[in-house]
């Protein structure tokens, strides 16, 4: 029979294979089970044996994590980690780990692939040519990108892949990002106002938190002296939806690209439905067939790393580093 160093459990998944993390974990003779399941009585039962965790949904609370005395690692698919608490982890000595940057190509490009369908109007005609409608004359005004201003709220990992792809299309990059001194050549550094004021197009690339809550609202939306283009991949709640719509409805700004709504999926009753000069998709930036990929290898990278004594790639609860149930080699 077939003996193994380690255990570990995948709580659940939205994923059909584990092909990628079972490659990893063989690798350090682990063995993987997926376990598909959510509730506390059942996560005590399963994974009280587990050296180490791989999550998606399951809530793994506090009374959770008391009962798996052996695990030492929680990696979470994804950025996110709401479903683990953190503090109770990091009493217990369990490091949580996450990845925070499986999609960033795949996010920049979903971001312009929306702009340009915007500026060039392309889902527009496709609707009317379907529609037997071959008139080009439907589309006016289109106006030339080279030489416009694209300003970013947020330039980080996407924001600055943004600013790359525009650049190459002869567009003038700003941003307006506050914990940033400086930023890479060929981007200028603005002030929020000056951002909202000269830019052409707006791509919106900050976290959700309680200052960037409806930061582009009836007040913002009101400085945007050019009638920009509107794009948000980031998180729905950081564009009031309500200002938004009334913004379109009075022609401040002349289109938006979303991916992200304040709710997903929206009301049928929503009128960004409805509006020509609204595309929609349903918070799929981050998705590519490559970046699942890698996002399930690095997931369980984290978890064997951990289990052969390594630092994984990203920790989240750093304040566990030093009183590790795991021997880690560099604490
Ligand atoms: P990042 O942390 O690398 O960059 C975020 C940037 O926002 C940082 O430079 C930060 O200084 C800046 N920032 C913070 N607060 C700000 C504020 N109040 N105003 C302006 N800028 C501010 O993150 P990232 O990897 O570039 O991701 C950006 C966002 O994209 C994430 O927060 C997430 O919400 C979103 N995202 C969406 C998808 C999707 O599928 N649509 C996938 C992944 C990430």
């Amino acid at each position: 029979m077939e003996r193994f160093r380690y255990q570990v459990m995948i709580t659940d998944c939205d994923h059909g294979s584990i092909e990628e993390e079972k490659e990893e974990l063989d690798r350090i003779g682990a063995e993987l089970i997926l376990a598909q399941i959510r509730k506390e009585e059942d996560l005590i039962r399963v994974c009280k044996k587990a050296d180490g965790l791989i999550n998606q949904y399951a809530i793994l609370n506090r009374n959770v994590l008391d009962h798996l005395t052996k695990c030492k690692v929680v990696a979470r698919y994804g950025v996110g980690v709401d479903s683990i608490d953190l503090k109770a982890a990091t009493d217990l000595g369990i490091i949580v780990a996450n990845v925070p940057d499986y999609c960033i190509d795949e996010v920049a490009s979903h971001a312009v692939a929306m702009l340009l369908t915007l500026i060039r109007k392309t889902v527009f005609f496709d609707r009317k040519v379907k529609s037997s409608q071959w008139d080009f004359r439907q589309g006016p005004p289109i106006h030339r990108i080279q030489g416009k201003t694209l300003g970013l709220i947020g330039c980080g990992k996407i924001g600055f892949e943004v600013a790359k792809r525009m650049s190459a299309f002869g567009v003038k990059v700003i941003t307006f990002d506050p914990y940033l001194e400086k930023v890479s050549e060929g981007i200028e550094l603005e002030d929020f106002d000056t951002v909202l004021k000269e830019s052409d197009f707006i791509s919106i690339h900050c976290p959700l938190n309680d200052s960037t809550r409806h930061l582009i609202g009836d007040e913002a939306l009101k400085k945007m002296e050019k009638k920009p283009m509107i794009i948000n991949t980031s998180r729905g709640p950081i564009v009031d939806e309500r200002a938004l719509i009334q913004a379109l409805e009075q022609g401040l700004i002349s289109g938006a690209g979303l991916d992200v709504l304040e709710k997903e999926p929206p009301d049928d009753q929503n009128s960004l439905l409805k509006m020509e000069n609204v595309i929609l998709s349903p918070h799929v930036g981050f998705y590519s067939e490559e970046s699942i990929s890698e996002l399930k290898r690095r997931t369980a990278k984290n978890v064997a790393d951990v289990l052969r004594g390594k630092r994984p790639a990203s920790v989240v609860n750093r304040e566990v580093l030093g009183k590790t149930r795991a021997t880690i080699s560099i604490d």
